[in-house]
């Protein structure tokens, strides 16, 4: 990618949306993008009736400019999916993809333009999904997810909001305590600075049961680690004189795990902590179940906790909006 170069105007040209034969100047802030107005009324009715409608200004390069009244973070990977098709990731894989899907999807929702609306919520669903299944399949440990510390779930937790996509809310909810109980709770309505996204805020009711719902997290944990203990006794246990030992042994390193990954009961015991447990085939099969089934439990009141629809009617939300969710 090329410098920017600056204008005699004050603006910057934004050097990968700078068209030679572009039609028409679109201003962020202080960029400036040399666009083509027939691919923007084609693709978005409220874009073509604000053109249309626009006051007159001095042209620039001989083309009409038009204000966009949206940040440079949110306009350029807008545009920039508009005019390259392959400009949008296939599945969130970096941090940075977050940054793009976030602006792409905040104007796709403004300016109604549909194709690229389904698509970033698309490729959020694949990131938040609907299922405990799918979200088993991730690697929430991925080196890309904390590299901001995981503060990008604000972002998206208020973008969810702003777009109507409320079957993303209960998975993001889910993860942000750890967030805040690094950044305080006092960030919540200053989110400015953090990640190079535009500026947002949190919803008040979102930030009032982010924190009314933190005992329900501790409770969720201990429900899902109490596997451990009960039942005492597994019909069919080939070694009864080990492993209920084994699993009395662990009850402190469960207790650690509590302590450590109370903000995220659903992996408070990961797939490597059976490797702590050399228990007979009947009583692992047994004690695997009855873990699963508790996390099922926790994921299915999830939406409840925080006042949003079950999740029969957040897929069907889902559905509504184009997304293919499983
Ligand atoms: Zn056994």
């Amino acid at each position: 990618m090329s410098a920017p170069s600056t204008e005699s105007n004050g603006y910057e040209r934004h050097p990968e949306l700078w068209f030679a034969d572009g039609t028409i100047i679109l201003r962020a802030e202080n960029t400036q993008y040399r666009v083509y107005r027939g691919i923007l009324e084609r693709y978005s009715p409220n874009l073509k009736a604000a053109l249309e409608n626009a006051p007159e200004r001095k042209p620039v390069a001989v083309c009409p400019v038009f204000d966009l009244n949206d940040s440079v973070l949110d306009s350029t990977p807008f545009l920039l999916a508009l005019f390259s098709p392959e400009f949008l990731p296939s599945k969130i894989t970096q941090w940075n993809h977050l940054c793009q899907v976030r602006g792409c999807l905040r104007l796709a929702h403004k300016y109604q333009v549909n194709y690229f609306r389904r698509k970033t919520l698309s490729l959020l669903t694949l990131e938040y999904p609907l299922t405990l299944e799918a979200r088993d399949e991730i690697d929430l440990f991925a080196g890309w997810r904390s590299e901001d510390h995981g503060v990008h779930k604000l972002y998206m937790l208020a973008l969810a909001r702003e777009v109507g996509a409320l079957w993303l809310l209960p998975t993001i909810l889910h993860d942000i305590y750890l967030i805040l109980t690094e950044l305080g709770f006092g960030e919540l309505d200053q989110l400015s600075d953090f990640g190079h996204f535009s500026p947002t805020t949190i919803a008040a009711d979102d930030a009032k049961a982010i924190v009314t719902n933190m005992g329900d997290h501790f409770h969720g944990a201990v429900q899902i680690l109490s596997f451990l203990g009960s039942p005492a006794h597994i019909k069919g246990c080939t070694t009864p004189d080990c492993c209920p030992l084994l699993r009395f042994q662990n009850i402190g390193y469960a207790m650690t795990a509590i302590e450590i990954m109370r903000d995220r009961p659903l992996d408070v015991w990961s797939k490597t902590d059976w490797k702590r447990l050399n228990l007979c085939q009947t009583c692992l099969k047994t004690l695997k179940k009855n873990h699963q089934s508790a996390r099922q439990d926790f994921w299915n009141k999830l939406p409840g906790r925080y006042g949003l629809p079950g999740w029969k009617e957040l897929k069907e939300m889902a559905a509504a909006a184009g997304v293919d969710a499983k």
